[in-house]
């Protein structure tokens, strides 16, 4: 087995790379094939009897070196170090065998825990490797113009600053911004959305990527080997060797099952035979039981499974950085949702001007975007996009200070002029209860007031919205279906603004006026009342609430190391509906690891007794449990597609 596991196999061979050819050209299977063959034809051939018996049995010889060429090496690395594992309760059983003369067994089950391993070992591999196929998108050169020239150049020797052209049909050889020209790309590799993404100058565009129709050059901002797509596909190369907590589990059991199986095994062959039973029995049943307990199936009831469900997801631009993390997000019932960027655009409109004293809409207008010129807030710059397009020349004022969740202030003309919310200007002690009906007549229709003025006069209010993205409503259906049962959002918006837009959507439950280190608080207080947590943010300004969750979920993150850093998933895309999508994967590989786990103890419990009462023989027990590690491999890999969420009808916007 190439996944570590102390249960059963090797630890030593993390972060290899895994095998890319033909099924039969694959050591193991190859090995285990020839050792078939010899098998079968020494076996018709002895029954024919055109061989004698002393040729029959070097052939069969022969066959059980073949068919145990690959685990029996680990089986003697094992007891080298010592340990017991299932390797060397095989090697037991096949010495065993070869030891009471029954070549023909110990041949059988040497070629076929052999073809199960090396079949196994191959579908993992497969899984595993089949993400870097996603490498091949990206074409191995490039033309770069370079002083005005235009080259041919590998792809690995793209460097940051080059000008990439990229005409239509072509694919992108690396990351970059759009210098000129103005296209769409088939973003799918990278994004997992199959619809094209329109793209100008400033744009980002990734390695991988499909030019769809205008010629355009590109800045390279990173090179062929830091690129998004090979960035994808190292994080789920690792990411499908980690384990999770089921497998940690089992690895734990196994490190005490394995050495009692082997216990019992030489228990039964001594014991009864010192109370006068036939020696040739006992041992054959002893023999039998190593066979029939080696926890094979077990051992392979996840790693398949999440190797699959991991790897299928990198292929739609769901990044689950570990085992862990896919196992948690089969497990929450509750979902925290950061509103600003997350359910909604994340770049608000002016709505409304309401001027309050002897002021004139522009005038309110300008005093606004005076103050808001210096701030970073999506608010702030929706004010000031608003006074641009009005044609009000903005004038930066003084001494700007951001009140982190509540607002900014500024000085303008020697006065402290305040821009922010409702609570802000309560605290500052500014007179607003004559304001309330307004205030929150705008709030619950889902608007975010922002009030302009001085303590002692408040000049009037700015209300703006922030559009909800239109694939919102789906999309919580579809996490409800997926079996959340919770879905909170986290807003620093206020409670009227944040309960009306959660009404539309169908979200059960709103945290409002929270400021940023609150929203990690009110993750942890979910915990505590509701369980385990997914947290949905955007990654950067939700890192601590992201970090505080269950599993962090940061959305929209193709080209953002940031944030890619601070999630447990990334969703590559701006898709809302990619997240029922994992919860859906999440909990399909759950269900299809304990649907194996449950199958497999039952095998076990049948195939023990069986074999101590000699009811089962050594062919039998290698048959049936073979079979069974073989169905618990197959049944790993239908984790590759959770069922889809139901269709839905679109819900009109807010
Ligand atoms: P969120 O990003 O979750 O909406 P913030 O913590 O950024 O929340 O802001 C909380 C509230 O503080 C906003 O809804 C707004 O009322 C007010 N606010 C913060 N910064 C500004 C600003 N620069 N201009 C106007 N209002 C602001
Ligand atoms: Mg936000």
């Amino acid at each position: 087995m190439t996944q570590p596991d102390a249960a059963g196999h090797d630890d030593t061979a993390e972060h290899e790379e895994p095998y890319r050819g033909r099924w039969w050209a694959f050591p193991p299977l190859r090995n285990a094939l020839i050792s078939g063959l010899v098998l079968a034809t020494a076996f018709v051939l002895e029954r024919i009897e055109v061989i004698p018996v002393g040729i029959a049995i070097g052939l069969y010889v022969v066959a059980a070196l073949l068919g145990a060429s690959h685990w029996g090496r680990e089986a003697v690395e094992a007891i080298a170090r010592p340990r017991v594992n299932i390797d060397v309760l095989m090697a037991v059983a096949t010495v065993g065998s070869a030891a009471l003369g029954l070549w023909e067994e110990a041949a059988f089950l040497a070629f076929l825990y052999g073809a199960a391993e090396g079949l196994e070992e191959f579908t993992y591999d497969r899984t595993r490797g089949a993400i870097r196929a996603l490498l091949d998108l990206a074409p191995k050169e490039a033309t770069v113009v370079r002083n005005g020239v235009e080259t041919i150049v590998p792809a690995e020797e793209l460097a940051v600053g080059d000008v990439m052209l990229v005409r239509p049909g072509e694919s992108l050889a690396t990351d970059g911004t759009i210098l000129s020209g103005a296209t769409s790309l088939d973003e799918s590799p990278v994004t997992g959305e199959s619809v094209p993404v329109e793209k100008g100058p400033g744009s980002d565009v990734f390695a991988g990527t499909l030019n769809l129709t205008g010629a355009v050059e590109v800045t390279v901002t990173r090179t062929f080997a830091d690129n998004t797509l090979s960035q994808i596909i190292h994080l789920v190369d690792e990411a499908q060797e980690e384990k999770t907590q089921t497998q940690r589990l089992i690895d734990r059991f196994g490190a005490y099952y394995s050495p009692a199986i082997l216990a019992g095994a030489a228990l039964l062959a001594v014991v009864p035979t010192l109370l006068g039973g036939d020696p040739s029995v006992w041992v054959r049943r002893a023999v039998t039981l190593a066979v029939a307990g080696a926890p094979c199936a077990l051992v392979m009831s996840t790693p398949v499974a999440v190797a699959a469900a991991i790897g299928s997801a990198g292929k739609r631009g769901v990044l689950i950085k570990g085992g862990i993390h896919l196992e948690n997000l089969g497990l929450v019932h509750v979902l925290a949702m950061d509103k600003t960027g997350t359910l909604t655009r994340g770049t608000p409109q002016v709505t409304d001007l309401i001027p309050f004293a002897t002021t004139d809409p522009e005038e309110l207008l300008r005093v606004a975007a005076a103050v808001e010129a210096s701030s970073e807030h999506p608010l702030a710059q929706a004010i000031v996009r608003r006074a641009e397009a009005d044609g009000i020349v903005v004038r930066r004022a003084d001494t700007f200070e951001a009140l982190t969740g509540a607002g900014a202030r500024a000085q303008l003309n020697g006065k402290d002029v305040y821009v922010g919310s409702a609570t802000l200007f309560a605290d500052i002690g500014a007179a607003i209860e004559d304001k309330r009906g307004i205030i929150d007549g705008l709030q619950e229709e889902g608007k975010t007031v922002v009030l302009v003025g001085h303590p002692d006069q408040v000049i009037g209010l700015v209300a703006l919205r922030d559009e909800y993205r239109p694939e919102a409503p789906q999309a919580i259906q579809g996490l409800h279906h997926s079996g959340i049962r919770d879905i909170v959002m986290l807003t620093g918006d206020n409670t009227r603004t944040a309960a009306a837009i959660a009404g539309h959507l169908g979200i059960d439950q709103v945290r409002a006026e929270l400021k940023p280190a609150d929203k990690s608080r009110a993750v942890t207080e979910l915990q505590t009342t509701l369980g385990p947590v997914a947290m949905v943010g955007d990654g950067i300004n939700d890192a601590p609430a992201l970090a505080t969750a269950t599993v962090g979920i940061a959305m929209g993150t193709a080209g953002t190391d940031a944030a890619i850093e601070a999630a447990d998933v990334a969703l590559m895309g701006d898709d809302l509906r990619t997240l029922p999508y994992a919860v859906a994967l999440g909990r399909k590989t759950r269900h299809i690891s304990r649907q194996n786990i449950v199958f497999s103890v039952l095998i076990l419990a049948v195939l023990i007794p069986s074999a101590v009462t000699g009811w089962l023989s050594i062919a039998g027990a290698v048959l049936v449990h073979e079979v069974s590690e073989i169905i618990a491999v197959l049944n790993g890999l239908r984790a590759r597609n959770p069922a889809p969420p139901p269709p839905t009808h679109h819900e009109s916007h807010l």
